[in-house]
């Protein structure tokens, strides 16, 4: 089994939902945190599902957008304030995507040292790790998670994941327009977590600003045979008209489609 813990489902500009972060837990206790929202919204949502940053050890980000990687600076603060010796906090993702997480950390911290391989306090200990991912390469996680990132169309360095632990697999497209990685990395996957900012009313919009509609997460759903797909990453229009985001995808997708929420808990049997 696998629960999905949603932080914050909300695009860049949504004024009622956190910024973008998910926390996967599979039943053998692996866990995986997934972009970290901006500012302190993953710590204050996580508490409130019983998520703390000192159980988190291991974070994939999709791309170097400050509302998916800025909140690190954040989770890494009180998770060395709760356990000062804790082994150093694994972050991977694309080189572009680091290095603009190496900026974050160059501009904001008075007291650490930041290099090309992580983060660390003024006595030398490593607070963080990070780890440049390509394209295409799986990286082995700790509780048995197999991570395998792939190119979306977005910025320069966004990347979807592919995540498979306990025969349960689970795709996020990260922020991306409609396009043949996503449907690829998807193909018969148990769970498609899509980011869908509206729908196609907006589509000129939406594509120009590089996301998705409903109907494009559908058609990626219907394309993969994916089991089951979920949005996020919603437009703040769209936070009370979820139906409608629904709606849309059904059109092109027969299987299980949901809109998470912020604090949604979704369930994953194998
Ligand atoms: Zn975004
Ligand atoms: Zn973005």
């Amino acid at each position: 089994m696998l629960t999905i813990n949603f932080l914050g489902t909300g695009a860049g500009n949504c004024i009622y939902r956190c910024h973008t972060s998910m926390v996967l837990d599979w039943d053998n206790g692996a866990r995986i945190m997934l972009d970290t929202g901006s500012g302190n919204s993953s710590l204050i949502n996580g508490a409130k599902l019983g998520i703390f940053s000192n159980d988190i050890h291991q974070i994939l980000l999709s791309h170097g957008h400050f509302d998916h990687m800025g909140g690190l600076p954040h989770i890494q603060g009180n998770r060395t304030s709760i356990i000062p010796d804790a082994p150093p906090l694994q972050v991977y993702g694309s080189k572009i995507t680091l290095d603009r997480v190496m900026k974050l950390f160059e501009a904001t911290s008075i007291t650490h040292k930041v290099d090309t391989n992580g983060v660390s306090d003024s006595s030398g200990n490593r607070l963080i790790e990070w780890t440049v991912v390509n394209p295409d390469h799986g990286v082995d996680l700790e509780g048995g998670i197999r991570a395998y990132p792939f190119e979306v169309d977005h910025i320069s360095g966004a990347m979807g994941w592919h995540m498979e632990c306990s025969n349960i697999s689970v795709v996020f497209s990260g922020d991306t327009r409609i396009c043949d990685t996503v449907a690829t990395a998807s193909s018969g996957v148990d769970v498609l977590i899509h980011e869908a900012l509206g729908t196609e009313e907006y589509s000129d919009n939406i594509k120009r600003r590089g996301h998705s509609t409903a109907a494009e997460a559908g058609q990626t759903a219907h394309l993969a045979s994916a089991k089951r797909l979920i949005m996020t990453h919603i437009g703040t229009q769209f936070h009370n008209n979820t139906n409608s985001l629904i709606q849309e995808a059904e059109q092109y997708f027969k299987g299980q489609i949901e809109v998470a929420n912020d604090l949604s808990q979704m369930i994953v049997e194998n």
